[in-house]
């Protein structure tokens, strides 16, 4: 088998929610298995709605997720094709000028509606002579164009769905481009799925009913051996039921990123709900590709809560190793020798990446210490073993401390880890009492 090509077509009208990373993911993941590319390809060809700087945020976004696409084009680039194709399919007779007014296609539907008929587009265009169109064309009258579907049973073995059919006898001869001569989606995705060699379309169930008109296209145009593979996953859905949207910014990749969430728990819960594979920490996208089959996703609407985000956020942080969080380490001075048993330290403790700041002063820099019991401090003080110190210098010097002075439990730990990282909780002392360093801790007790 070649191998795949596969796209993601954002159009650039808002920012990309956690839905819409679930098919770009679909799709990275779907090619890197099969060593093949990813497209980026940005649907802008409404300039009205479309925003350069959206385009530039989806990229962004994209990147923090771990997603380099092989090559990026837009829409609006690559209008002469669009009008190429239009141009084959008028001379095959496949597309056809129409002159109805939405009003007038409104009340052939309520009548259609009261005879009990089908509302479907009758075509009526379809019987105007030369002359007649000329004559509507001077009365200033434009044009919309309609594709001549066949009528048939159009099939294909869904990736996701298996076996699936559509009769095009039941759908309306789509519009393809408005009477300002603007174009619909339909086509421009058709011709540019032919043109950069797209071999399998990857896309929310909300595309099916789009797939039967494309396929005649995509067959109208190339003949049925250039039509790719088609595959619809469920759609994401908020704990409450509801649709993601891009409109509200809720959940929105940006967002989630400002939040401190990971990446990788977002690409995990993105991919793993609804999935064979129960939703759990990764390591890395690779990892994740090992986790994903889309022949098993789910069909069910796929809920996820966003609560899950912040506790698989933590896990996807307490299973990262210090190679891949170095590069996001060393820009905070996070360097040295001590770094990677810091980050071993403290990765348990993160409720997101930016604390390590917090926590890299604890053992390299100034807090202000809490004394709670001076007396006990100073015996602790006292009994402060000499360097060099490993993991094991905590256990022997409480261990001391609990024979000289009787405590035990919450009374011998709790002062010693107030005074010495001025803080209630964190990372065990067996790792971060080393990392501090007998200077520092003689300069925190009193
Ligand atoms: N621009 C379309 C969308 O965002 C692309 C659909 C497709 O993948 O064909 O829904």
């Amino acid at each position: 088998m070649r191998p795949p090509v596969v796209r993601f077509a954002p159009s650039p009208t808002g920012r990309i929610h956690i839905g819409n990373a679930r098919t770009a993911l679909f799709n990275y993941l779907f090619a890197r298995a099969g060593h093949g590319r990813f497209i980026l390809r940005f649907d802008d060809t409404d300039a009205e709605r479309s925003r350069e700087e959206y385009a530039a945020a989806i990229e962004v976004d994209l990147a923090w997720l771990g997603i380099e696409p092989s090559l990026t084009v837009r829409q609006s680039e690559r209008f002469p094709l669009y009008a190429a194709a239009a141009e084959r399919l008028k001379a095959m007779g496949r597309l056809y000028p129409c002159f109805e007014t939405a009003d007038e296609l409104d009340r052939r539907r309520k009548r259609q509606i009261t005879r009990g008929l089908p509302p479907i587009y009758d075509r009526a265009a379809l019987a105007l002579t030369a002359d007649e169109r000329a004559a509507l064309e001077a009365q200033g009258r434009r044009p919309h164009w309609r594709f001549r579907l066949e009528p048939r049973i159009v099939q294909w073995n869904d990736l996701v769905r298996g076996e699936s059919h559509i009769d095009t006898a039941s759908l309306s001869d789509p519009v393809l481009i408005r009477e300002d001569g603007t174009w619909l989606y339909t086509l421009p995705s058709v011709v540019d799925d032919l043109d950069l060699g797209v071999t399998h379309v990857i896309r929310g169930e909300d595309h099916v009913t789009n797939t039967a008109v494309q396929i005649e296209l995509f067959e109208a145009l190339a003949g049925p051996e250039a039509t790719p593979r088609f595959g619809h996953h469920n759609l994401l859905t908020a704990a409450s039921g509801e649709g993601l949207s891009k409109r509200t910014g809720a959940l929105s990749i940006g967002s989630l990123r400002e939040a401190g969430v990971e990446p990788l728990a977002v690409a995990a819960l993105a991919v793993l709900t609804g999935s064979s594979a129960s939703v759990q920490p990764v390591k890395s996208l690779g990892e994740l590709l090992g986790l994903f089959d889309i022949a098993h996703t789910s069909r069910h609407a796929a809920r996820f809560d966003d609560h899950d985000l912040a506790a698989l956020s933590a896990k996807t942080l307490l299973a990262l190793d210090y190679d891949s969080v170095r590069d996001r380490l060393s820009p905070q001075d996070i360097l040295g020798h001590k770094a990677e048993p810091f980050w071993l330290a403290v990765r348990g403790n993160l409720a997101r990446f930016a604390d390590v700041v917090e926590w890299w002063r604890v053992v390299e820099g100034e807090i202000a210490p809490v004394h709670e019991d001076v007396e006990f401090l100073h015996a602790a003080r006292e009994a402060l073993p000499a360097e060099p110190w490993d993991h094991q210098t905590f256990a022997a010097w409480t261990g001391q401390l609990k024979q000289a002075t009787g405590r035990k439990g919450k009374a011998l730990f709790h002062p010693l880890r107030l005074a010495l990282t001025g803080r209630e909780n964190g990372p065990e002392m067996a790792a971060l009492l080393p990392l501090i360093g007998r200077a520092r801790a003689l300069a925190r007790l009193p």
